[in-house]
């Protein structure tokens, strides 16, 4: 051969075997850089999973924690309408029913009823100074006032009788059968038993003129400003004219509470026509 490529020929084997040197390194670095590379990706996805799955179970606790919330909102509530009702009750339990019931000659009131406080009325509102009457110790000071608004007005009003046990219910009604007749007597005087007057809540009115026989009380001005203004105050004409309860009695009035009273008078109704059912939603009020 030639000595003249024997440089070239050296050289090219040269390049040849640098060339796949340089190229075997540079493949196992860009396999190497691969391997890198995939490892790197699947912890980065092993990473990303455990984020969404974080994520979620953060999702999760927090509808969790909504969930007990308003469930405890709920409760609240629940016990709030509890206790305003155990308020309800309680304040129904140490209210007399009887004081909102009818009594006729189907309905007896128990002859055992005693009302659960009695009071005094002032000696200067009794038509007999000299006669004491008692009223129920919550209706007192209803009646305290309608007796002083009719003072203000001028208009003269006393209390003729109030409370009344059953037991002088009974004397009183076998008095008036002796003066007057069993049947004559029936006619004024409520057998015992369904006289309001043992409620403590009833009492009958009177005037000057009308005195303790009320002849024509409900000619009096008494008469009339208690029918425009009795109701303000509680109280109501238990036997209007016309009833077909018992006999017509224009001094005879009975505090059913001023919201029951206000009711009846706008409405143009009598107690005694009500549905007792009606009526017997006022009684946890009948002091308010
Ligand atoms: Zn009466």
């Amino acid at each position: 051969m030639d000595k003249r490529f024997y440089i070239p020929i050296a050289a090219i084997v040269i390049l040849v075997v640098y060339g796949g040197y340089r190229y075997t390194s540079l493949v196992k670095v860009k396999n190497a850089t691969q391997l890198e590379l995939a490892s790197t990706t699947v912890a980065l996805e092993g990473k990303t999973k455990t984020l969404v799955e974080a994520q979620n179970n953060n999702l999760d606790l927090l509808a969790k924690l909504e969930g007990e919330l308003s469930r405890n909102n709920a409760f609240e509530q629940q016990l709030n309408s509890i206790s305003s009702t155990v308020g309800l009750l309680d304040k129904l339990s140490k209210t007399d029913k009887e004081l909102l019931q009818k009594y006729s000659k189907v309905y007896f009131l128990n002859e055992n009823f005693v009302p659960s406080a009695l009071s005094d009325i002032d000696a200067s509102n009794l038509f007999r100074k000299d006669k004491p009457e008692k009223i129920h110790t919550s209706v007192l000071p209803y009646l305290n006032r309608l007796l002083a608004a009719a003072s203000q007005e001028s208009i003269p009003i006393s209390v003729l009788s109030a409370y009344r046990s059953f037991g002088t219910q009974t004397t009183l009604k076998a008095a008036y059968k002796v003066t007057y007749g069993a049947g004559t007597a029936n006619k004024f005087s409520a057998d015992q038993g369904y006289s309001e007057h043992q409620l403590g809540s009833a009492l009958d009115f009177t005037t000057p003129t009308a005195g303790v026989t009320l002849t024509n009380f409900d000619k009096t001005s008494a008469y009339d400003w208690l029918t425009k203004n009795a109701y303000k105050y509680g109280f109501i004409l238990s036997y209007p004219k016309g009833n077909t309860f018992y006999q017509y009695e224009p001094w005879h009035w009975r505090f059913v509470g001023v919201e029951l009273a206000t009711k009846l008078h706008a409405d143009n109704l009598s107690f005694y026509n009500m549905d007792q059912r009606e009526i017997n939603k006022y009684l946890v009020k009948i002091f308010d």
